[in-house]
């Protein structure tokens, strides 16, 4: 998502792009793999080897309406998912349907696993405090093989935007480590079948027992309103525990799960939907751009590392953001910068804006770990760095519906329809506008009048040679 959004937005300005995309086809998460890195599921050593961490029955929890590219919304089409909150068949269908009407297929390279992205030596300064950069990239069979080093090519800018929803976070919790039954992260659950009739511990079902773990003993004696009413539907079947403290492996106490309040349960599985953490095994910077407690940094603005911008940036860091909307205006700031329309502060300025950015977070209590949570400033900063147009207010009202439903009743709140007056005359222009726009830009794709920018390949203006962006789904330009 954040890669082809990258994609179109440098295209746009006239900048050459390779997508280097290391699986078969385009879709990021949204491309549902039934397998899973049943070797290591708890995904301990990263990298992991299969990258989306779909499990089959998922849906969406923001509605589609919030959910599209500004020129290109997510609208139902004939014959799929019509619903607002779809299936990740949808989103993949989307994503697809985007790359035909931007004629994006001949930028991406798939099957193509970048291993390193280095500084090309010696660094080379290009003015503007750019560098260019070496990218080596491996051949990825489609059933996940890996050849052998294959090549390396050397770009003027790359734009990371890998995700961050692949690579476990895993507790620590005593006797993990020589617990003898199942347990993995929920980045290896597709489906029920392997649990039925199991007493499973979810560390956050169709099992005979679920055990889910609050965050404190006194979440579990007092569960939050979200979790109340899940509890009461499934009651018996799904029990709220406090944290688990350790986990008992051999011994006569084989497969006892001990909670925080001494109570336990002897569980056939443990899953621990305990989150993901930033990774970028490919990125070497040489200690300057980090991931420290799960913040990525510095970055100015969640999207350049000052010492190293324009020449790289990065999409989608930041979480609790409407997604591909977001993207698209980092994506946009990026390509005009690097097309020499926009300007970056200096490199001082720059860093000085992180580091006031941290301070103010941790004067408001905001733990490390959600550096890029950032719901309440994402309208400011689309509005601040790109020209994308505004966020319509049924929209984000629709969203506020759906959020506060969420925490009425965490199962059904889905299928709930109580919009406004406003919302509903929002949806119905949205419906008529869309469909015919969404159709147009396919139609125009698909006749040769590809909607996305003329191919003139131009020069990045700070480079003093002819050259060119790499984005590594990660995206590069040349
Ligand atoms: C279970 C689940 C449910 C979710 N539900 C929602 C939701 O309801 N709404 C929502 O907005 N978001 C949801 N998300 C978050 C979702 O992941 C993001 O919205 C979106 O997919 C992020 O897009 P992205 O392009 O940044 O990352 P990704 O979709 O992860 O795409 C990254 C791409 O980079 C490629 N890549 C990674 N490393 C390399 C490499 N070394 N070489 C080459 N290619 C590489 C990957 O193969 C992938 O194609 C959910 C995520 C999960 C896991």
């Amino acid at each position: 998502m954040s890669g082809l959004a990258a994609a179109r937005e440098l295209r746009r300005v006239g900048l050459a792009v390779t997508v280097m995309e290391q699986c078969s086809d385009v879709g990021g998460q949204w491309l549902y793999d039934p397998r899973t890195d049943a070797d290591d599921p708890l995904g301990a050593t990263a990298p992991v080897k299969v990258h989306s961490s779909m499990y089959a029955s998922v849906r969406l929890v923001s509605p589609r309406e919030c959910m599209g590219f500004s020129d290109f919304q997510f609208v139902p089409r004939p014959g799929r998912d019509a619903r607002r909150f779809p299936g990740h068949r949808e989103v993949y269908h989307y994503l697809n349907d985007f790359v035909a009407a931007f004629g994006l297929a001949d930028a991406v390279k798939l099957n193509t696993k970048v291993v390193r992205v280095a500084t090309a030596p010696p660094p080379q300064a290009c003015g503007g405090g750019g560098y260019k950069w070496l990218v080596r990239t491996r051949h990825v069979e489609p059933d996940g093989e890996e050849g052998v080093d294959a090549a390396e090519e050397v770009f003027d800018a790359v734009v990371v935007a890998n995700g961050h929803y692949s690579q476990p976070r895993l507790p620590s919790i005593k006797g993990m480590d020589t617990w003898r039954r199942r347990h993995l992260h929920s980045h290896s659950y597709r489906v029920p079948e392997p649990f039925r009739d199991e007493v499973v511990v979810v560390l956050c079902g169709v099992a005979k027992e679920v055990h889910l773990t609050a965050n404190s003993v006194e979440e579990a004696t007092s569960p939050p309103a979200m979790a109340t009413k899940m509890l009461a539907n499934h009651a018996g079947d799904i029990q709220l525990r406090p944290p688990v403290d350790r986990l008992c492996g051999g011994g006569d106490d084989d497969g006892t799960v001990v909670f925080a309040d001494g109570s336990s349960v002897v569980a056939d599985s443990v899953i621990y939907c305990t989150g993901y953490t930033y990774s970028f095994p490919f990125l070497d910077t040489g200690g300057v751009v980090t991931v420290d407690g799960n913040r990525v940094g510095p970055l100015y603005e969640h999207t350049f590392p000052p010492a190293m911008a324009p020449s790289l940036s990065f999409v989608g860091v930041p979480t609790r953001v409407f997604a591909p909307w977001f993207f698209e205006a980092q994506a946009r700031w990026i390509a005009l910068v690097l097309s020499g329309r926009k300007a970056l502060p200096p490199e001082e300025e720059m860093m000085r804006a992180v580091h006031e950015d941290y301070r103010a977070r941790e004067a408001a209590g905001v733990p490390v770990r959600h550096t890029h949570a950032i719901w309440q400033e994402i309208c400011e900063f689309v509005y601040r760095n790109s020209d994308l147009p505004r966020m319509e207010g049924w929209k984000m009202e629709l969203f506020m519906i759906g959020f506060v439903n969420t925490m009425e009743d965490r199962e059904t709140f889905r299928d709930r329809d109580d919009n406004t007056e406003n919302v509903r005359e929002g949806l119905r222009r949205w419906r008529r506008e869309s469909v015919a726009q969404y159709e147009a830009a396919l139609a125009a794709a698909a006749s040769g009048g590809d909607a996305a920018a003329a191919r003139v390949v131009q020069k990045p203006p700070w480079l003093p040679t002819p050259s060119q962006v790499s984005n590594s789904e990660l995206s590069s330009t040349r």
